[in-house]
């Protein structure tokens, strides 16, 4: 059965790399019926608006979309677009997997995922001058969301044979924010005893993840402690170009890169689509269509390990197009 899908390619390098991701999966003979939908820097001069509530719509309808990214205008009166998303379909959970590909130079393999809650916390949106020259952000913690967020953890932890979770947290010094959602996952933890629930203060986990991150397993954080996070753990595996990621509600799940619409290669032809590609891997694992996931991670894999066809963030000289069709190449072989 053809799958019904929702695709916004986004703007700067996304229509490149999101073109790159489409051929792949067509040449892994997955059988997609994409509905093309438009956000970004182009709807809003059209619209005035980078996401109309008409994408948000579509994408509730067809309850999964593969996304690349989108830029937000600088400005007041504009929301970021992902975060409005992620809001408003409650995609509560974002996962982002950090593994190191063969051949791309790194001090030690990483194998380590990390889920950050993605509806709340400081980017909840409530902001305010309190008088001249006093700003106020306010972090919001809610007991269902830190509770939610850790059942997802320590369920995506089982499902997928790992044996730890930490909870990552600031709750010396936000003794109540912080503080409630370790509470919350430290009752969560009770339910699952078959899994290690460890606690770790953010600036150690950034120590211990640049240091020996596959000790984290599962880290759980709150939202920008997440945000922070994964760019690091994105440098550890060899740079944005390398990390997918899922924002995964209870009703749908929009499937996108770590990285941005990087507007200083954009229109080069040389960005790197191999986050995209594995965020489609992690898509096609989360619609059950798991032979087609693994021939794709398989010849990505093997496409990195021969190392003749690389891109230039890693030192290379392929292009988007040239790094698609020599993975394209290996789905033939
Ligand atoms: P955002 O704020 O939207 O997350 P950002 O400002 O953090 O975006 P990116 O757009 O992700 O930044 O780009 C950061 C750097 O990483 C840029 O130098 C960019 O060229 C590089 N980069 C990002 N994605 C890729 C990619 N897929 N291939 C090659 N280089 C990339």
């Amino acid at each position: 059965m053809k799958l019904k899908i929702a695709i916004l390619a986004g703007d700067g390098i996304g229509p490149e790399v999101t073109e790159a991701t489409q051929k792949v999966l067509r040449d892994a003979k997955v059988e997609i019926d994409w509905e093309v939908h438009h956000a970004g820097l182009e709807v809003v001069k059209l619209t005035g608006n980078p996401l109309p509530p008409s994408v948000v719509e579509a994408v509730r309808k067809n309850r999964i979309a593969l996304k690349g990214p989108v830029t937000t205008p600088i400005g007041k009166g504009f929301r970021s677009v992902n975060v409005t998303l992620r809001q408003t379909l409650d995609l509560y959970a974002n996962v982002r997997p950090i593994r190191s590909l063969p051949n791309v130079e790194l001090r030690f393999d990483v194998d380590m995922v990390i889920v950050r809650e993605n509806t709340e916390g400081l980017y909840a949106g409530l902001e305010l001058m309190i008088m001249p020259g006093v700003a106020q952000s306010i972090k919001l913690t809610t007991e269902v969301a830190s509770t939610n967020i850790a059942e997802f953890a320590f369920r995506y932890a089982a499902q997928n044979g790992r044996k730890r979770v930490t909870i990552v947290h600031k709750a010396n010094i936000m003794k109540i924010s912080d503080g409630l959602a370790l509470d919350c996952a430290r009752r969560v933890g009770e339910k699952h005893k078959e899994i290690e629930l460890r606690e770790m203060i953010v600036d150690a986990a950034a120590m211990t993840m640049v240091r020996d991150p596959n000790r984290l397993g599962v880290l759980v954080t709150e939202n920008l402690y997440g945000d922070i996070l994964s760019d690091l753990g994105a440098g550890l595996v060899g740079g944005l170009g390398i990390v997918p990621g899922a924002n995964i509600g209870d009703s749908c799940a929009v499937f996108e890169a770590v990285h941005g619409s990087a507007p200083d290669i954009a229109g080069k032809g040389f960005a790197n689509p191999t986050a995209l590609i594995q965020s489609a891997v992690m898509m096609l694992r989360h619609l059950g269509e798991n032979v087609a996931a693994q021939n794709i991670e398989t010849a990505l894999t093997d496409v990195y390990r021969e190392g003749n066809v690389r891109t230039r963030d890693l030192a290379g000289t392929a292009s988007t197009d040239d790094f698609a069709a020599a993975i394209s190449r290996k789905l033939a072989s």
